[in-house]
């Protein structure tokens, strides 16, 4: 006999979309979260500068088909338009010139061209790019930054199939804190993670470090990362296709490093954002004061977000600081207050920052959306269709994903799930 319809496992955006999903149906469930709190990778804290600070996503992209977006307006976020294009370009220490930043766009728009166009046999976006500066800089955006991952590292399948994510918000209040609102009803059973997966008997068993729980389906939201390490033992094993599907999903990297920059706005306005390149390896980016704070928030992406952090918090605060002493002078050290350096490689049950395919690998995500044996379902931000990568996506795969099950449940008992509580 199963304890419950359905278990979830993780309690990020998926998960506790999905829960909401089944509540709605009538559906028992029980959700399992390995952290001690819920949203996985949306988190805001206050820690660090005593206003929220999103250690995870921030801008919540595709306002027009994001959930989440309607909620913020309604829950009073203090919400601000974003273009996200660079205001400021600079090549290492010097500032490009006029006819650099006009090519840089141009690279921009002929990338995106090429890839459109493409029907080669190399999937590697590296595979279009010329050598150049401006390119490089374009580049920057669409791999470490937004994919992060470097560019010879990324599918181009995988990248057309992105969406442009237009319009973008960032939000005063945290991205984090409104997954946090958004989940706040769901009972999430904290710091237990599931360590096996048994599905040799009826329906499937998960089991905890606090016990054993049977259900007739099983919803997998934890990353692909976190599945390739075998944080969970599926017994039986997986199918192998969806195994190797998780290795062919490596996470990219994202690591945030902001930095208070006290007394004086350098120039700059807030939401001004700035891209300092550095042979498309080693680039920075910086959101510079969001909402007039004191914030410049730098972000790196891809393999050097990886060394970043493998190197440490003083080395990361230091880089930062170099940087933009690089570009504004050495006096700037003196209004250099609190700074930080986020970690996602380092978060056992994550990973990394979101899922890419590798080249050639791109149908991995659509083997990850065939459900196993009609029990075991996987959903989340790498299987968000157009959306992927992001907090709405992967809201929207955990709703989909859940309605699936519904629907499976209903199919498999012949009865409306709910129809008799
Ligand atoms: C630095 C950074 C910046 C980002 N910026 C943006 C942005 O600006 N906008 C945007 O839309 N997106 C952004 N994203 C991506 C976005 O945060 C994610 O796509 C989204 O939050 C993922 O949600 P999810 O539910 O798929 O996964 P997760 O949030 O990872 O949730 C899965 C949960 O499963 C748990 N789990 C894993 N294994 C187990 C287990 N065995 N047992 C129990 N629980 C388990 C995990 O602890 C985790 O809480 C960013 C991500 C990062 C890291």
């Amino acid at each position: 006999m199963e304890d419950v319809d359905v278990v979830i496992v993780g309690a990020g955006s998926s998960g506790l979309a999905a829960a909401k999903i089944l509540r709605a149906a009538g559906l028992t469930f029980r959700v399992f979260e390995a952290m001690g709190r819920i949203g996985g990778r949306a988190f805001t804290s206050t820690e660090h500068f005593g206003i929220p600070f999103d250690i995870g996503c921030a801008w919540l992209h595709a306002a027009d088909r994001n959930p989440y977006f309607p909620e913020a307006e309604a829950g009073g976020w203090t919400l601000h338009h974003h273009d996200m294009n660079v205001d400021h370009l600079y090549f290492g220490k010097h500032k490009a010139s006029e006819s650099d930043e006009a090519d840089m766009k141009l690279a921009d728009q002929q990338l995106a061209t090429l890839m459109e166009l493409w029907a080669g046999t190399d999937d590697r976006v590296s595979s279009l790019l010329a050598s150049g500066h401006a390119p490089r800089a374009a580049a920057t955006f669409a791999g470490p930054m937004d994919f992060g991952k470097d560019f010879d590292e990324i599918s181009i399948e995988d990248f057309r199939a992105a969406a442009d994510l237009d319009p973008n918000y960032y939000s005063f209040e945290g991205f984090g804190a409104l997954v946090a609102r958004f989940g706040a009803d769901v009972p999430v059973e904290l710091a237990t993670p599931v360590r096996k997966i048994l599905w040799d008997v009826p329906g499937i068993a998960c089991v905890t470090d606090r016990g054993t729980i049977r259900a007739k389906a099983v919803i997998v939201t934890a990353s692909p990362a976190a599945l390739a390490f075998e944080e969970i033992e599926f017994r039986p094993e997986l199918p192998a296709a969806h195994t190797q599907a998780f290795f062919d999903l490596p996470m990219g990297m994202l690591t945030k490093l902001p930095i208070e920059i006290r007394g004086t706005r350098l120039g700059l306005s807030p939401f001004d954002d700035l891209l300092i390149e550095r042979r498309a390896r080693n680039d920075i980016y910086f959101l510079c004061f969001p909402f007039d704070t004191e914030l410049m928030v730098g972000f790196v992406g891809g393999d050097f977000a990886w060394e970043i952090s493998a190197a440490g918090e003083a080395a990361g605060v230091d880089f930062v600081t170099d940087r933009l002493c690089d570009i504004f002078g050495s006096d700037l050290r003196k209004h250099v207050g609190r700074a930080a350096m986020t970690n996602w490689g380092g978060e056992r049950f994550v990973r990394g920052a979101y899922a890419a395919a590798r080249p050639g690998k791109s149908a991995a995500r659509a083997t990850l959306m065939q459900p196993v044996a009609e029990r075991i379902f996987f959903a989340g931000e790498h299987l968000a269709g157009p959306l992927i990568q992001t907090c709405g996506g992967a809201r929207l795969s955990g709703e989909a994903v859940a309605r699936q099950v519904v629907a499976q449940l209903a199919g498999a008992s012949g009865t409306i799930p709910g129809a008799s509580r």
